[in-house]
């Protein structure tokens, strides 16, 4: 399964915030689209991504003080990428390798939309049953 078929089902639609905004308006975002990462935008461009373990973090380091600091601050500026032509076991590897469960997919260098590892999980499930379906068809036939 690769993540073009994944977007399709899902969506294009990508949650973004500015790298000025604060880490308060992040909280928001996520819990606005009940999402668990936010990719950082700036002119068009991938500065980053934070997502809710950075946000923890930020408490650790802050303290209260942590939802008026910029986002900037506690984001991840190397952000590892994915394109429509990665499989789902791809993303898995990266994700597992990398420890992180959200991936910015891009395209001519343009972010088109994001994948968790809830939808990759998702979607190799469904894999998985369609494939027990055919087997059981195919015993079922012979
Ligand atoms: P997550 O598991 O996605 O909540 O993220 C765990 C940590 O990895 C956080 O510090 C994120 O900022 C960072 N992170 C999330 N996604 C990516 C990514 N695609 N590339 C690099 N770092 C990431």
């Amino acid at each position: 399964m690769q993540v073009a078929s994944i977007l399709k089902d899902k969506g294009a639609s990508v949650i973004t915030i500015a790298p000025s905004a604060t880490i308060a308006d992040a909280v928001r975002l996520l819990n606005e689209h009940r999402i668990g990462a936010v990719i950082v935008m700036e002119n068009h461009k991938l500065r980053g991504i934070i997502s809710e373990r950075d946000i923890v973090r930020s408490f650790g380091k802050f303290g209260a003080g942590a939802l008026a600091q910029p986002v900037e601050s506690m984001m991840t500026t190397k952000v590892i990428t994915c394109s429509k032509a990665d499989t789902a076991d791809d993303l898995m590897d990266l994700m597992t390798g990398g420890r992180f469960r959200h991936v910015p997919v891009l395209e001519h260098g343009e972010v088109i939309g994001i994948i968790s590892i809830g939808d990759v999980v998702k979607h190799r499930f469904a894999e998985k049953e369609m494939e027990t379906e055919a087997l059981k068809l195919y015993i079922a036939n012979s």
